[in-house]
């Protein structure tokens, strides 16, 4: 075992293949079904919205996807990410766990998703499209896309959360500066906006409809543009493993190995990325390693959500996908991370989720930002709110291990960093934050309105 607190890989050991867990689940995905015939979709419906590469990716069962040589030139620009031993924060816990996290923060756009959205940008110009269409909530998805279109030199059409576009008006100026177009949803420029506005002129907007009017823009834009997700998709997940395969070869030098691993979740995609080449070890190479998902008690998806199919969208547009769902007509609580706050999950989280390869924890909000406070104090980095989600399960793992008195290998996804998210660290410190656990009575009700499939 290594002194060192930082574990460095050089620029040659960027992974050259993602991996795709498709290969090694032990069942296979259930079929994305048709909106309107409930029928499994193929290749051909999804084409007006996603390059025909990415569509083969999302149904591909080969375990090892090469990444394009130009994509792999672009990681350069910030991987493979550091990996660090968080000493001071096993000091501050008085701890005899070992706590290693991976940082994600130093992209440019700082969080994980650059990851993904610079491969779907190079996919789409392969294919001749020229622009992208997306949303985005907190703003940590829509800052990705705009610095990976301008790469490729496409335009970017992103629909942002009202709430978040008037709370957060630097993410908006940063996706400006790269060139975006940035409108507030819902908006009046798509009848998925129209519609929403009619019943609340008043309507802050949720990612759910803001996903609505990016994909009516795609479809209806005659293949000139095409849609863009930063999470949830199976393709999008796969993107994301560099992370973890990046990470198993840092913890080598560290001289460890993983007891557990941990990762907030939204959509799924930066747990996925670190765990899912974990989660290779533990089913091909007699590994153990326990992963362990963490998401807001306020948007509990996983753990108090049913497993259903339902709408990726709010209005009720996109393909149905079966997931543990909250419902597509979920309301967004009050809850200062705007990037956990999708009524679904990633389908092969779900999966995993329901086969028991996976532990899922729900943490309420003030547990989570006096973890970021805390890991903040120790380690000199501001985390994301999502990300703080990660810590607050990182340091329950780091708790037990002291109760139990074992040296438990603790590894985490720090998956973006909090730079625009002051005005949450800004509520937390002044006592304006609460806990909210969404009401059973809501969940209840949503359930009614999921989609009936036979
Ligand atoms: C978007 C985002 C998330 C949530 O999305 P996942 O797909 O679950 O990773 C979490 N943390 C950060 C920093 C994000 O930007």
């Amino acid at each position: 075992m290594s002194d060192d607190i930082r574990f460095d890989l050089p620029q040659g050991a960027i992974p050259r293949q993602w991996y795709n867990v498709q290969a090694d689940l032990p069942r296979p995905l259930p079929p994305v079904l048709h909106p309107g015939t409930h029928q499994p979709v193929g290749p051909d419906d999804l084409a007006p919205l996603f390059p025909m590469q990415l569509i083969m990716q999302e149904v591909s069962q080969d375990r090892w996807i090469d990444i394009p040589d130009e994509v792999r030139e672009i990681y350069k620009l910030w991987r493979p990410t550091p990996l660090l031993r968080a000493r001071r924060l096993e000091k501050t816990l008085d701890t005899p766990a070992h706590i290693y996290y991976k940082y994600e923060g130093v992209s440019p756009s700082g969080s994980h998703k650059l990851n993904t959205a610079t491969a779907q940008a190079w996919y789409n110009k392969q294919e001749g499209i020229n622009g992208l269409t997306t949303e985005t909530g907190a703003g940590q998805w829509g800052t990705a896309l705009a610095q990976a279109c301008n790469f490729f030199d496409m335009e970017c059409v992103v629909y942002m959360v009202r709430i978040s576009y008037e709370q957060k008006p630097y993410r908006r100026a940063i996706m400006q500066s790269f060139g975006a177009g940035v409108t507030p949803s819902p908006s009046d420029s798509t009848n998925a906006g129209r519609t929403i506005l009619e019943a609340d002129p008043e309507s802050t907007g949720s990612l759910g409809i803001a996903i609505s009017e990016a994909v009516e823009v795609a479809a209806t834009s005659g293949g000139k543009h095409k849609y863009s997700l930063g999470s949830v998709l199976n393709h999008v997940l796969t993107h994301q493993t560099v992370i973890g395969q990046e990470a198993l070869g840092q913890m080598e030098i560290a001289g460890e190995y993983p007891d557990v691993i941990v990762g907030p979740t939204g959509g799924g995609s930066n747990f996925a990325g670190i765990a899912l080449p974990f989660l290779h070890q533990n089913l091909t190479a007699g590994r153990d390693t326990k992963l362990l998902g963490v998401e807001p008690a306020a948007c509990p998806s996983l753990t108090r959500g049913v497993y259903a199919y339902d709408f990726g969208d709010t209005v009720g547009m996109t393909p149905l996908l079966k997931m543990y769902t909250l419902g597509h007509g979920f309301v967004p609580p009050p809850l200062h991370a705007g990037g956990l706050r999708y009524h679904g999950m990633a389908s092969i989280i779900c999966e995993l989720w329901d086969q028991k390869l996976l532990d899922m924890v729900a943490i309420p909000q003030l547990e989570t930002f006096a973890a970021a406070i805390t890991f903040a104090k120790a380690e000199g980095i501001i985390a994301a709110p999502e990300a703080a989600h990660g810590i607050a399960g990182a340091i329950r793992e780091a708790q037990a291990a002291r109760e139990a008195g074992d040296e438990r290998v603790i590894l985490f996804n720090l998956c973006g960093h909090g730079h625009f998210d002051m005005s949450a660290y800004d509520a937390y410190l002044g006592g304006e934050l609460s806990n909210y656990e969404y009401p059973q009575a809501e969940i209840e009700r949503a359930m009614e309105a999921l989609p009936q499939v036979g």
